[in-house]
């Protein structure tokens, strides 16, 4: 009875791999939440990673939030209610996911942090992302180059922009750009004429782009009527376009009133014609290609009970741990260079730019 009890037991084994192959490979479902489609960086994401999860065995299921919390929120807990055994999480607000979180734990699932940390829950497992400080330092660092300081004269007048207060990320970048901009502001050859300074102070609540405009506006009324506007610490694309609209509204960028050096984030189309028009002046690339194979590759490590390459154990404390990171590494671009870097890199073609 043994006997025969193993041998069917071999035989459904062996029918069940040759007759469902695709059974026998599927490695279970991967849930992929992220914030928003208003910026193009996020849809490419989801979807590479969808298909990255697919080559690899697994079942994806991408879902964009609207950036609306609620959204995320349920979007997540029917992921988790549908079996998915890991999660990867772009956060909209990366404090609202600890009760969510919490229940995904119970159910044994793992959670990665993607490109925005999970803050105030111990159940983050781990952490893809670029080095978010040093994306700040380059952005400074091409607002320095571009303002010319080191022949400047004068003072130059620049204004900043933050991030999302909700976004962790917002933090590391302002505090990397403030790394390099506030030793120039103490020696008095950049001027933060409106005062405004902090993240309380220039944050831009959801990255949202006509926020930035309107405050730009504001700041070119209040206290730009008898100077000028030398240069503007953006760090999205998506904010700098507002900007610029702002500038352009007032007469800069024509006439006698050149365009002030703007920086940027994430290398999008609209924002890398801008710059080979003369418009905006930097932006950085982050290739989230790159991104997307890390998590997928931490995935499948979760998944098959191994340690999934870090690099960073100890720059995000999320508030309850510091959660375990890879950094990859992100790349400033001026019109010098962004046309040979993104088409060098596959990332856009020539004439994806050029049109
Ligand atoms: C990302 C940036 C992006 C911003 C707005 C941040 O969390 O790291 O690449 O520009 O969100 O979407």
């Amino acid at each position: 009875m043994k006997l025969v009890t193993s041998l069917l037991a071999a035989a459904a084994i062996g029918v069940a791999s040759f007759a469902f192959p695709a059974f026998a490979q599927d490695k279970g479902t991967v849930g992929i939440s992220m914030p928003t489609k208003t910026s193009t960086r996020w849809i490419s994401d989801g979807e590479t990673m969808e298909k990255l999860f697919k080559e690899a065995g697994y079942t994806a299921d991408l879902q964009f939030a609207d950036d609306d919390i609620p959204n995320q929120l349920a979007q997540i807990e029917n992921m988790v209610t549908k079996g998915a055994k890991v999660l990867v999480i772009g956060a909209i607000d990366g404090t609202t996911l600890s009760d969510i979180l919490a229940k995904a734990h119970e159910a044994g699932v793992k959670v990665i942090a993607y490109d925005r940390l999970i803050r105030d829950s111990g159940n983050v497992d781990y952490y893809a992302t670029f080095d978010n400080f040093q994306v700040g330092v380059l952005q400074a660092t091409t607002l320095v180059n571009g303002l010319k300081l080191d022949s400047a004269t004068e003072p130059k007048n620049v204004e900043l922009f933050g991030g999302s207060p909700d976004d962790n990320n917002a933090f590391f970048f302002y505090d990397g750009a403030m790394s390099v901009l506030q030793p120039l502001i103490d020696a008095k050859k950049i001027v933060i004429k409106s005062g405004q300074m902090g993240m309380e102070q220039v944050g831009t609540l959801r990255w949202d782009g006509a926020v930035a405009q309107a405050r730009m506006e504001n700041l070119l009324s209040s206290t730009y009527t008898d100077a000028k506007v030398d240069g503007v610490l953006s760090p999205y694309d998506g904010l700098s376009i507002g900007i610029i609209s702002a500038l352009k509204g007032v007469g800069y960028g024509s006439g006698d009133m050149p365009m002030p050096i703007v920086t940027g984030q994430d290398a999008e189309l609209p924002s890398v014609k801008s710059i080979m028009a003369g418009e905006q002046y930097s932006t950085i690339f982050k290739d989230t290609r790159e991104l997307a194979k890390v998590t997928v590759g931490m995935v499948d490590a979760v998944i098959s009970g191994k340690e999934p390459q870090i690099n960073d154990t100890k720059t995000y404390d999320n508030g309850v741990k510091v959660v375990p990171a890879y950094l990859l590494k992100p790349v400033a671009v001026d019109k010098t260079n962004v046309k040979d870097v993104l088409v060098g890199a596959g990332y856009y073609t020539a004439e994806q730019i050029d049109n």
